[in-house]
């Protein structure tokens, strides 16, 4: 039987319209819309498109957004330089510098420069212990776009085996922790762990988050398991245009699993909406403003 598909899109865009709904209840307290300021360095195609639909989608939600473009051969203090201006901004309430960074500036040194109260990624080393220690934070996009999709298919995660396939800081150790807080039991495989179908075979929810196109099978998934896919790679076609894929091979999974997400227009949506209403939380505790009910 088919599973049921969990629908990022659909999921995001009825976010994106809560947020666009807070962000005009709270603008005449503010005196100015909520703002976000992405920072692109170089010319990197993906990310080109990437911080595009960002700043249209920050302006469909009533926010301001800000871009600011570098050259692919600025020098890390050019940009520590602009990450201290942006702190000191009072129209920016979240800071995003798009990632990867061109191999000359140091990454973790400037997602640490950061303001961690506009830390919209939730990378900032002060959101990630937030997180980790159960405190509010900041936290990262896709692991919330994940558990929000997660929770479409199971209101409550709470004692549910969860697996998370990839240990990266921006997915899925961030992940681990919200599934912790969200109460599920939670297993973390990585790139080192043995036996892997089988480590997948256990999970009631498996999110998988490698980068590896269509590597996790049908049958390393329970029947009836829900299928959280993260991964988003572009594969080649006889076209020269390329397709993308998820890290999940969708055919064989979507016969055994009882509800999964799609790559394209699963996970990808939501992060997008995540980060808007991060925007919204950052320009609400700038402004000693409640928490957007969101
Ligand atoms: P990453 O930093 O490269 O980390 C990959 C993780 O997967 C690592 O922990 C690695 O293990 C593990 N891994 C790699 N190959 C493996 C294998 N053969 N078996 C088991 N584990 C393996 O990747 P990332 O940044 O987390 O991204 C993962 C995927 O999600 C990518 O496709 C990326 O494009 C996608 N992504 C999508 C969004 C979105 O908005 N939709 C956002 C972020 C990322 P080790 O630690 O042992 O090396």
């Amino acid at each position: 039987m088919s599973a049921r598909i969990l629908d990022g899109k659909a999921l995001a865009a009825e976010l994106r319209a809560k947020v666009a709904a807070e962000a005009a209840r709270i603008e005449p307290r503010l005196k100015r819309p909520p703002g976000l300021a992405v920072v692109l360095v170089g010319e990197n195609p993906a990310s080109v498109v990437y911080v595009r639909s960002k700043a249209r989608a920050t302006l469909e939600a009533d926010m301001a957004s800000f871009e600011h473009r570098l050259s692919a051969d600025a020098s890390e203090q050019e940009l520590l330089a602009l990450v201290a201006r942006l702190n000191a901004d009072p129209k920016v309430d979240g800071i995003l510098v798009q990632l990867p960074l061109p191999p000359q500036i140091d990454s973790a040194r400037v997602l640490a420069a950061v303001d961690p109260l506009k830390d919209v990624d939730g990378f900032h080393p002060v959101n990630a212990g937030k997180l980790a220690t159960g405190l509010p934070a900041l936290a990262p996009c896709t692991p919330v776009g994940c558990i929000m999709l997660a929770k479409r298919a199971h209101p409550s995660l709470a004692g549910l085996e969860a697996v998370v396939l990839g240990r990266s800081n921006i997915v899925g150790k961030p992940l681990v922790q919200l599934l912790l807080a969200e109460n599920a039991t939670v297993t973390i495989a990585h790139s080192k762990t043995r036996d892997l179908p089988a480590v997948c075979r256990r999970a009631d929810v498996l999110f998988v988050a490698i980068g590896r196109p269509e590597f996790v099978r049908g049958d390393w998934i329970k029947p009836d398991a829900t299928v959280i896919d993260v991964g988003t790679n572009r594969v080649p076609t006889p076209d020269g245009k390329g397709r993308l894929v998820g890290d999940v091979n969708f055919k064989e999974a979507v016969e055994v699993a009882g509800a999964i997400t799609p790559s394209p227009g699963g996970v990808g949506p939501m992060t997008i909406a995540c980060l808007l209403a991060n925007t919204l939380r950052a320009a609400c505790m700038r402004a000693g403003l409640p928490a957007p009910a969101i």
